[in-house]
């Protein structure tokens, strides 16, 4: 944490430079002694201190200064820092001004100059204030600030992104947090640009891109080599495996992700089927330890980075990205998992972020205390939702279209969920509309049985309906079967006969896709098992694959 600050303010250089040494020398090891010759010039440098949130303990200036009064100052400084002490540094002619000052702003000393000698004459003061600012200080937060409305999907859609990436931040609501106001004015930026993301160095953005806030973060998008031995499109519990071991075994590996490690799995508030975790682990923090230890072996990660295309030059993969930037690899993997399904439903997609989530961030919980939620889906990740959500909210109501949770939940979940008192499962039913001004205020049930519909009030409506595999971008290059899954080893054969355009004399290794080189992993891939564990099994089985392909290469 930065040391606080102990600002003087003197037009006079000599006077300045005196009680700028005397300060320094009793405080500069636990305070930063920050000098301005000027109110004017110390306002601005106090506005740029508050956008980097470093804390200010105290603020000793002169009274007598030509274009700002000390006083005037003080009023001023105090609007960035409410908290700090504030003392006038006052010649002997001075002291009705002092006087007033401590009723009109509030000034908790005035020093008479000189001070000498200090140890007499100022530390006993100033030792004081500051015992008295650190009693009620409480440590700044040091990481990115976003300041938004609770409503706003832009606001939600930046605090996922920073959740998921692992980037410490703090949410500043701009309608009920005195700090988020403050802070807004600080920037200057206006109520229409929000959400602002005040970065540590004090700079911001204003309603930005997340393709802006990554490289401002200096998140990696940028491949640091032409070539690689294994590009891994897709940081998800396949993926992320698969880099982990390829990485581990010396291939030269970079893995892709277009949105942030962890895939699916980084949203699932607790996984308890995992082997070696008997108490479960949420998918964040399942992807942070796969993240740095694919780190430690030297895997080059690109976040947020999209694949958009691959083509075959001879021995070589070359991958596409959407930035138009093209890699080259020895052998690729696609671990790109499946992506949410989305409902068509009246109402729906213009309060998505603001009260609706397909998937829902966990970070979005807290905002439901108290509150109505309801869920729709019958499956492993709809169950979780909402015995996760259940802690904050009301209550819950799970909407399931079947008429039982047993052919889509594991045992242990529904288990669970009908011991909870607050969680509710309609079956037979599905959400028909939704509505609501600027958030979700109410959802229509309908009950597909008895045709019945209901209007209930709802706080939020989260959506666990499934998903696909998005591959359209290999699309004419790989085998996809009718969904887009795609399609390896012998389930590419037909009648003992190789796939067409298949190059070399071998039938396809189990992960490989129908062209040589290019192999699958994970929930993407067709037939497979689905789940962290399979996912994590493919990952490692595929870099083995890779291994035998390069062999035969060499
Ligand atoms: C809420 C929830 C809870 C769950 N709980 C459990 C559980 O308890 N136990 C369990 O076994 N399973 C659980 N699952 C399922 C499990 O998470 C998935 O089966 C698993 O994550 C699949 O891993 P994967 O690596 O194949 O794909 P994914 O996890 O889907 O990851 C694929 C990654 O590829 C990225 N990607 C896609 N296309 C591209 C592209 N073109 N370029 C770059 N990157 C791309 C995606 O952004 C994503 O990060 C849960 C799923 C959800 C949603």
């Amino acid at each position: 944490m930065p040391k606080p600050v102990i600002w003087t303010v003197d037009d006079d250089p000599d006077v300045l430079r005196a009680v700028e040494r005397d300060l320094r020398r009793q405080y500069g090891d636990r305070y930063r002694v920050i000098s301005a010759d000027s109110g004017v010039s110390a306002l601005e440098a106090v506005k740029q201190l508050k956008l980097r949130n470093e804390p200010v303990a105290l603020f000793l200036a002169d009274q007598r200064m030509p274009q700002m009064s000390g006083v005037e100052f003080l009023e001023k400084a105090i609007e960035f820092y409410p908290d700090a002490k504030r003392a006038l540094l006052t010649a002997y002619a001075d002291t009705d001004a002092a006087i007033r000052a401590i009723n009109s702003v509030h000034i908790d000393h005035y020093l008479m100059k000189p001070w000498d000698p200090p140890e007499e004459r100022l530390y006993g003061v100033v030792d004081d204030l500051l015992d008295d600012w650190q009693s009620s200080f409480h440590p700044v937060f040091e990481g990115v600030r976003v300041i938004g409305h609770r409503w706003s999907p832009q606001s939600s859609d930046i605090r996922d992104f920073l959740g998921r990436n692992f980037v410490p931040h703090q949410w500043l609501n701009v309608e009920t947090d005195e700090r988020a106001k403050q802070l807004l004015i600080t920037t200057g930026a206006p109520v229409s640009s929000l959400p602002v993301i005040v970065f540590a160095d004090g700079s911001f953005l204003e309603n930005p891109s997340i393709a802006e806030v990554a490289r401002k973060l200096g998140l990696r998008t940028k491949a640091e080599f032409p070539f690689y031995d294994l590009i891994v499109v897709g940081a998800g519990p396949a993926g992320l495996a698969a880099a982990v071991y390829s990485a581990a075994d010396g291939l030269h590996t970079l893995l892709v992700e277009r949105e942030a490690p962890g895939g699916q799995a980084g949203r699932s508030s607790r996984i308890e089927n995992y082997l070696g975790f008997p108490v479960g682990l949420s998918g964040s923090d399942l992807a942070r330890r796969a993240v740095a230890q694919a780190r430690r072996f030297g895997v080059e990660i690109l976040a947020p980075q999209e694949a958009r295309g691959v083509r075959i030059e001879g021995p070589s993969r070359v991958l596409t990205l959407a930035d138009g930037a093209e890699i080259g690899c020895r052998a690729l993997l696609i671990a790109t998992g499946i992506a949410f399904r989305k409902l068509d439903v009246p109402g729906l997609e213009k309060l998505n972020g603001a009260g609706v989530y397909y998937y829902a961030p966990m970070s979005e919980a807290f905002s439901y205390r108290d509150g109505d939620i309801y869920i729709v889906g019958g499956a492993n990740s709809a169950g979780q939702a909402a015995l996760y959500f259940s802690k904050f909210a009301r209550q819950v109501t799970m909407l399931v279209r079947a008429k039982c949770l047993s052919e889509s939940m594991s045992q242990y979940l529904e288990t669970q969920i009908a011991a909870t008192k607050n969680i509710a499962v309609k079956f037979n039913s599905s959400v028909v509309a939704v509505e609501g001004v600027d958030r979700c205020e109410t959802i229509t049930i309908l009950d597909r049985e008895s045709g019945a519909k209901e209007t209930a009030p709802a706080s939020a409506l989260l959506i666990y309906a499934g998903a696909i595999p998005r591959t359209d971008w290999l699309d004419g290059l790989v085998e996809r079967d009718a969904q887009g899954y795609l399609i390896s080893g012998q389930h590419l054969m037909r009648e003992g006969r190789r796939p067409t355009g298949w190059t070399t004399d071998r039938d396809p290794f189990y992960l490989e896709t129908s062209v040589p080189g290019i192999f699958v992993a994970g929930d993407v891939r067709h037939r497979s098992a689905k789940g962290v564990t399979s996912g994590v099994g493919e990952g490692a089985m595929a870099v083995k694959l890779v291994h035998e392909y390069l062999g035969l290469l060499a």
